[in-house]
């Protein structure tokens, strides 16, 4: 059955693209056919993913304002073996001509029906903000994966991300649910990194994901290279996590 992961946190730099990239090649590795969806006008996904945004004329830019279908966007992406619809900085213009747009929320999530019966998972990297692309990528999942650092500032932030997604519930997509918060780069030699860790389990009990995303430079290094980690370094931590993240994500699938 087809499951629709939204990876979304309106705070940069927390994971999601890493995230995004790495569970995508793990499911793959466990022979689930996926689709990653790039949502982020920054083109981070693509990137990552080996593929250079700067040349690409057709991107999810122009399936959102319905100038291409999403099957004549999408990409075969090697080695990561998974399938990828493309962006680059043209998104950033969708945000703005979508909101004359009809049914300006929902056309990701239109867009995606016609290949949806080609996979097991699609993946929807959002952009770091709560804005109409995000609000898209919402409507069209099942559900939502919130990736974050344990900080300082981690909750705060968590609790409109939480708001968000009871308005898009109320208003748009009634079945969308939280599937888990995952902790990234964590440091367990971090004091304040294990206090929030627990503040989290306490709040939000089995929503945290067992699977921990330690601080890992593997991890940091392989999207310069265009490789999922499990091609740039399958030994390191970071390779061995999101393997067991793909784990604990297909448990819950068949659930
Ligand atoms: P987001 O998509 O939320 O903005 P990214 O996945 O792009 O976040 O991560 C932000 C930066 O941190 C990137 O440079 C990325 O390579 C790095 N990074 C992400 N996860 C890890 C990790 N577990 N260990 C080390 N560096 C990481
Ligand atoms: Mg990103």
């Amino acid at each position: 059955m087809l499951k629709i992961l939204a990876i979304a946190n309106q705070k940069g730099g927390v994971g999601k693209t890493t995230t995004s990239i790495n569970l995508a090649a793990s499911l793959v590795n466990s022979g689930k056919r996926v689709l990653l969806v790039d949502l982020d006008p920054q083109g981070n996904t693509t990137m990552g993913s080996g593929v250079d945004k700067r040349p690409l004329d057709r991107t999810l830019y122009h399936v959102l304002l319905g100038e291409q279908d999403i099957a004549s966007v999408r990409l075969s992406v090697d080695p990561g073996k998974y399938d990828l619809i493309p962006a680059n900085q043209d998104l950033a213009g969708a945000e703005v001509e979508m909101v004359a747009l009809d049914a300006r929320e929902t056309r990701l999530k239109t867009a995606l029906q016609s290949v949806s019966g080609d996979y097991d998972f699609i993946l929807i990297d959002c952009p770091p903000a709560l804005n109409l692309l995000t609000l898209n990528g919402l409507c069209a999942a099942h559900a939502v994966m919130i990736p974050m650092q344990c900080e300082y500032y981690a909750l705060e932030g968590l609790s409109d991300l939480v708001n968000t997604i009871k308005r898009v519930r109320s208003r748009f997509n009634p079945s969308i649910r939280i599937e888990g918060l995952l902790r990234t780069m964590f440091d367990p030699r971090n004091l304040l990194a294990q206090q929030v860790s627990e503040q989290l389990q306490q709040h939000f009990g089995d929503k945290v994901y067992q699977t921990v995303i330690p601080r890992n430079v593997r991890l940091a290094e392989a999207p310069g290279f265009g490789l999922p980690i499990l091609y740039h370094d399958r030994q390191s931590k970071g390779a061995q996590a999101y393997l067991a993240l793909a784990n604990e994500v297909l448990t819950a699938a068949s659930q």
